[in-house]
């Protein structure tokens, strides 16, 4: 905490970076941080590697002049962190979660904080650690760490309203609603800033009563027709380029589908693949005594935690095809991982 304290009040021009794709955890504690940070008199910005999705516009609200987005911006992105005398890196384990931002933090020589919760950090990359899995989210984590400094003292009620809220929504979509990764310590930290003013009937009507239509339309196809159990049970669906347009499905519209078939009664793993420009990215999760962090790193060069996982496979870096020898791939891999899961 000291080291924290120290780094920000000596701090001229502070960057908050996370992960690619950022989600509703990714941007709760990245708003949630730049904005205790300018209560304080502090000079920051939030850099992403690409756009956050428009579903969590309403969260970021007057914040959004205080974000530089690399894919728009490359150049003002990398002076954005070429210039900074401090760096924050939230949500993420490593700082290749952050893609095109990496070697630029790299090349940076100043303090580099993280704060996440997520396996295996990369402790070399930085020079103080907030790094704790037993926890629901970055952003329930960022919140202890802002009761801890002085000014807050443990009371959250004195965290800027705005940044609560952040938070809250943070913590709201990482644990799907409290469904999943809930700690007593996550219903304190809820408990806490409802009693500090936090209107979470407002978050919940943001973030779950207000999708468009086409989300749904899109499920429903893919229940119907892409869902896969295989005899293992492993759910999947594939997602390709030409559905996407079909239906016309931006960034973030899909959140959330990779939870459903783990309803299924003897479905112990759900996998949803969806087709890129360069890439097939995919989402895992399992349910306890399968693990998806293993299964998405061993086949999809990626990582998260135990039960929630992602990753990606680039087209034509060790994997040349397309759909359809994605689904081959795919099913030797479940194939193979099953034989070997013992947990
Ligand atoms: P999602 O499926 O929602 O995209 O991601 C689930 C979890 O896995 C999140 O905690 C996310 O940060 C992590 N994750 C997603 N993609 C990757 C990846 O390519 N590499 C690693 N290491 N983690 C990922
Ligand atoms: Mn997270």
């Amino acid at each position: 905490m000291d080291f924290l304290t120290a780094s920000v009040s000596r701090a001229t021009d502070i960057a908050i970076v996370t992960h690619t794709h950022p989600d509703g955890d990714a941007m709760g504690c990245s708003i949630a941080l730049l904005c205790w940070l300018e209560s304080i008199g502090k000079k920051a910005g939030i850099v992403l590697d690409d756009r956050y999705p428009e579903s969590l516009e309403f969260m970021v609200g007057e914040y959004g002049s205080r974000i530089t987005v690399s894919e728009e911006e490359p150049g003002k992105a990398a002076a954005a962190l070429r210039n900074c005398d401090l760096i924050f890196c939230l949500d993420l384990n490593s700082i290749e979660r952050t893609e095109s931002l990496a070697e630029h933090i790299a090349a940076n020589r100043c303090p580099k904080i993280l704060v996440d919760h997520h396996l295996n950090p990369a402790v070399g990359q930085f020079s103080a650690i907030f790094s704790e899995t037993g926890i629901s989210s970055a952003s329930e984590l960022l919140y202890n760490v802002l009761l801890a400094v002085p000014g807050i003292d443990s009371d959250a009620r004195k965290i800027p309203l705005k940044a609560a809220e952040a938070l809250l929504t943070g913590m709201t979509t990482d644990t799907n609603n409290f469904a999943n990764s809930v700690y007593p310590s996550t219903f304190r930290m809820a408990s806490e800033l409802l009693a500090a003013g936090v209107d979470r009937d407002r978050i919940l009507s943001d973030l779950y009563m207000n999708y468009r239509e086409n989300r749904f339309r899109l499920l429903g196809r893919l229940l119907d027709r892409n869902l896969r159990i295989t005899a293992e049970g492993a759910a999947y669906i594939i997602i390709d380029a030409d559905t996407y347009r079909e239906f016309d499905i931006r960034e973030g519209e899909t959140e959330g589908f990779v939870n459903m078939p783990l309803g299924i009664k003897n479905v112990r793993m759900s996998i949803l693949l969806k087709e890129e420009k360069d890439r097939f990215r995919v989402s895992v999760r399992s349910k306890k005594g399968v693990s998806a962090n293993r299964f998405a790193a061993e086949y999809f060069n990626g990582g998260g935690h135990e039960l929630a996982s992602g990753g990606k496979l680039l087209k034509g870096s060790g994997f040349d095809g397309g759909v359809r020898e994605l689904e081959e791939y795919l099913k030797k891999s479940i194939e193979d991982f099953f034989e070997k899961e013992t947990i």
